[in-house]
C-alpha cells in the first residue's frame, strides 16, 4: 500500500529516456532494478519524437505503443508522450527536464541511462544545465568501457558538480539494434522482448522481418 509520504520527504521520480525502437526486456529490468534500489516512487518512460537525421527509425506511434504496452500492468512505470507530441524536430534532454521540473516542482529527479550514454552527455545541448536539474543514474551495459565511463563520472563530478552514480545491474546483452536484425533475419525474440511486443512486431510486420 502506498502512503503519502512525510512533508518533508520529497517525491522520487525516475525518468527513462530512449528511442525504444523497440522497447525490449534490458530496459525494462535497468528500470525496475534502479527503481528498487534507489527507492524511487515511479519511473516515466518518455520515448523520443522521430529525429530528422535518423532516417530509418520507426514511427513514433508504433515506438510509443510498445513502450506502453510494455508497462500498462505495473503501477510503477509510467509513459510520458510529451516528446513524441512535441512540434519541434528535435528532442533535447534539457527542455524535457525543464518541462518535468515545471510539472512536479517538489519531486526529485533521477535521469536513469546506461553507461554508453554517459560518455557523450557533454555533446548534449546545455548539458551543465542537466547536471542542475536531476541526479543521474547510470547501468552499466555489457560491451561499453567501464574504465572510460569511470574517468568520465570522476570528471563530471569535479568539473560540473555532477550529481552522478554508476551501478551495476542484472547485466543483459540485449539492444535494440540486436532485436532489429533478429527479427530482420527470422529469428527468435522471444524472452527478449515483452511478449506483447513480439506480437505487435508480428502483427504490423515491423523491422522487415518475414511474415510468419
Ligand atoms: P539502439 O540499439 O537502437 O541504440 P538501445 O537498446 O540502445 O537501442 P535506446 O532506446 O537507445 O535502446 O536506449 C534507451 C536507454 O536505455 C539508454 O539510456 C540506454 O543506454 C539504455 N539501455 C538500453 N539497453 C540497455 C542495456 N542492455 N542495459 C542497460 N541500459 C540499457
Ligand atoms: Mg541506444
Amino acid at each position: 500500500l502506498k502512503t503519502f509520504k512525510e512533508s518533508n520527504e520529497k517525491m522520487k521520480l525516475g525518468i527513462m529516456g530512449g528511442t525504444f525502437n523497440p522497447i525490449h526486456n534490458a530496459h525494462l529490468a535497468t528500470a525496475e532494478f534502479i527503481r528498487d534500489k534507489y527507492g524511487l516512487d515511479k519511473v516515466v518512460f518518455i520515448p523520443t519524437g522521430d529525429p530528422p537525421h535518423k532516417r530509418n527509425i520507426l514511427d513514433k506511434k508504433h515506438r510509443f505503443n510498445m513502450v506502453v504496452m510494455s508497462t500498462l500492468k505495473n503501477d510503477d512505470f509510467f509513459v510520458s508522450d510529451y516528446e513524441i507530441a512535441s512540434k519541434g524536430e528535435t528532442n533535447y534532454t534539457v527542455d524535457t527536464l525543464r518541462y518535468i521540473g515545471q510539472t512536479y516542482p517538489n519531486e526529485e529527479i533521477y535521469f536513469i541511462t546506461g553507461s554508453d550514454a554517459v560518455n557523450q552527455m557533454e555533446s548534449w545541448k546545455e548539458f551543465q544545465e542537466n547536471f542542475k536539474r536531476a541526479k543521474f543514474i547510470a547501468a552499466i551495459r555489457p560491451g561499453i568501457d567501464l574504465l572510460e565511463t569511470q574517468e568520465n563520472i570522476e570528471r563530471y563530478r569535479k568539473d560540473y558538480s555532477a550529481n552522478i552514480d554508476m551501478v551495476y545491474v542484472p547485466s543483459l546483452e540485449i539492444s535494440s539494434t540486436y532485436i532489429r536484425s533478429r527479427v530482420k533475419s527470422g529469428k527468435s525474440i522471444k524472452y527478449l522482448v515483452p511478449g506483447r511486443v513480439e506480437e505487435y512486431i508480428r502483427k504490423y510486420n515491423l523491422y522487415g522481418g518475414a511474415s510468419r
